[in-house]
């Protein structure tokens, strides 16, 4: 039952970086943060993806820098578009549709109009300005044209138009009310479903787009034959009056034409973007932190971040492939969960490591009954000391100090009591020391050893009888010592100015025999050797 219980915290332990990733993705998705990034990547793709064909059966004629030269100041008088009415009457083209709002009376509209609906197939735009109010063609015009086409696309944070609405308050877009009269003159391909916002897929730079400029057309230098039976688009293109921008372009951007154009392109191609549904993506989220924190959680750091890395190129590399299929797929989501994942695997297994690491450390410094530092410890310390003491011509002071007749606590006491006593004394001895470089650690058995750095004699001769004192007030009765009714320690101080060639080993010998001598003197009590009684310092 615990093994259980225990497996399945392990396994949560393993999910929960997914599982962190994909809230904090999910939380950013609804709060549009990936939003920007989505339109870069979306940009960047169409760029990476290249040209597609364009329909044939669409011509554009462009009021472009070249037909300004020529015509002067935009707008123009109705007379221009009188006499590209009667060019294009001769040329038989199925529709004709003015991307341009003539919501301005004109003395000319009389004109117009009449040339509208001579030729008969004209389509004209109408729109809405930001606060809803109409700006619809001059009511001779509307007449005359066969139907109108709202022009309204909405545009992105960045700017740019992703998507058109087919229908708005029943009146369809431009390009569907194009296609819709073209479909009474010739067959045409069953129109998308008009209720969504349809997701524009843009084939290409515009000089790709077939199409005119205005004054050559107009001049008769375009051969009538290019426009028989064709979609006439007539928009601008001119730099800075119907401002458009697209993946391709965008430095300078193009005109507003060029969206209904790639519309109508669209429809023929069967070619909408396809957009996977939010809630679906929150699924494939759901699942995905997860699995793939469970997947790298066993492999190195380097492995996780190098599969990280390349499993986000192969998603951006198939993210580009569905674009040539027509689909659109986040890249900012997938690949933030992806690094974020990968990210809290590597700072969790971090942790880990440090907790393991910490563990060791105590294991290899720390003497695991009293708690206190090991024999190894006090090795590497007391060799950085003596040389540290050496360099400051300081005097360093060693105390050895061992518990009284030990042998016979164990025997009356037993060997667990023992241990508990040696946790005691360890305890009161850490106790007795004071300053941050003082170092008491369990030598072995029933021995300790108190480092004194930058202490002469005299201090460590405090800290001894402290130590002494200390211990007998723990009042741990031993009935079997010779020397008192409690538990006692005998200790021998050693204290030099640590001199070059001298081993280090020369002071433990000298406590050593200081501890001696207070054994012998009867116990209970501390002796010392200094330096000078040995003719060093
Ligand atoms: P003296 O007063 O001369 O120091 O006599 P002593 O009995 O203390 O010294 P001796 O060296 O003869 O005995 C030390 C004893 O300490 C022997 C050993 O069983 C005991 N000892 C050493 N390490 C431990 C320990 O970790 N736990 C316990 N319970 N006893 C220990
Ligand atoms: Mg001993
Ligand atoms: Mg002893």
């Amino acid at each position: 039952m615990n093994d259980i219980f225990m497996e399945i915290r392990r396994l949560f332990g393993k999910l929960l970086p997914g599982w962190i990733a994909m809230l904090i993705v999910v939380c950013f998705l609804l709060l549009g943060i990936f939003q920007p990034l989505e339109w870069m990547t979306y940009n960047s793709l169409f760029r990476l993806r290249g040209n597609t064909n364009w329909n044939q059966q669409i011509v554009v004629v462009t009021i472009d820098e070249k037909s300004l030269a020529e015509f002067k100041q935009f707008p123009w008088p109705r007379t221009r578009y009188i006499e590209l009415l009667n060019v294009l009457d001769k040329a038989q083209p199925n529709v004709v549709t003015f991307d341009i709002i003539f919501s301005d009376s004109s003395p000319d509209d009389v004109a117009l109009a009449k040339a509208m609906k001579q030729h008969g197939k004209v389509i004209l735009a109408e729109a809405w300005d930001t606060q809803g109010k109409p700006w619809f063609p001059v009511p001779e015009l509307e007449q005359a044209a066969i139907t109108t086409g709202h022009i309204f696309g909405s545009k992105d944070g960045d700017g740019m138009i992703r998507k058109v609405q087919p229908l708005i308050n029943g009146i369809p877009s431009l390009g569907i009310a194009a296609i819709q009269t073209y479909g009474t003159f010739t067959k045409i391909p069953p129109l998308p479903n008009l209720d969504k916002p349809l997701s524009i897929n843009w084939p290409s730079q515009v000089k790709q787009m077939p199409h005119y400029s205005f004054v050559d057309v107009v001049q008769g230098k375009v051969s009538a034959d290019i426009f028989k039976n064709k979609i006439v688009l007539v928009g601008v293109t001119a730099p800075g009056i119907d401002v458009l921008v697209t993946p391709f372009n965008y430095d300078p951007p193009t005109g507003g034409v060029y969206l209904h154009a790639t519309f109508i392109n669209n429809v023929f191609g069967h070619n909408f973007l396809h957009l996977f549904s939010p809630g679906a993506w929150i699924i494939l989220l759901l699942l995905a932190g997860p699995v793939w924190g469970l997947v790298i959680v066993r492999w190195h750091s380097r492995e996780k971040l190098e599969f990280c890395i390349g499993l986000c190129v192969i998603w951006e590399c198939f993210s580009l492939l569905m674009l040539k299929i027509n689909y659109w797929l986040p890249v900012a989501a997938p690949i933030t969960l992806l690094g974020m994942t990968t990210g809290i695997v590597i700072w969790q297994y971090n942790i880990h490591l440090k907790a393991q690491n910490q563990i060791l450390y105590r294991l290899a410094n720390y003497d695991s009954l009293t708690q206190i530092p090991n024999r190894r410890q006090f090795d590497e310390y007391f060799q950085q000391e003596w040389k540290r003491m050496a360099r400051e011509k300081s005097a360093l002071s060693l105390i050895l100090c061992d518990v009284d007749f030990f042998k016979r606590y164990n025997d009356t006491y037993g060997h667990q009591a023992g241990d508990s006593c040696l946790q005691k004394v360890a305890f009161s001895m850490s106790q007795a020391i004071k300053r941050p470089s003082d170092l008491v650690a369990r030598y072995g058995g029933e021995e300790f050893v108190v480092i004194l750095p930058n202490t002469t004699v005299e201090g460590a001769m405090i800290v001894a009888e402290e130590i002494r004192s200390q211990v007998k007030i723990l009042a741990i009765s031993h009935t079997a010592s010779e020397v008192s009714q409690y538990v006692t320690v005998s200790l021998g101080i050693a204290s030099i100015i640590p001199v070059p060639d001298l081993p280090s080993a020369f002071l433990i010998k000298t406590a050593d025999e200081a501890l001696y001598r207070a054994k012998k003197e009867g116990r209970d009590r501390f002796c010392m050797i200094a330096s000078q009684d040995l003719g060093i310092n």
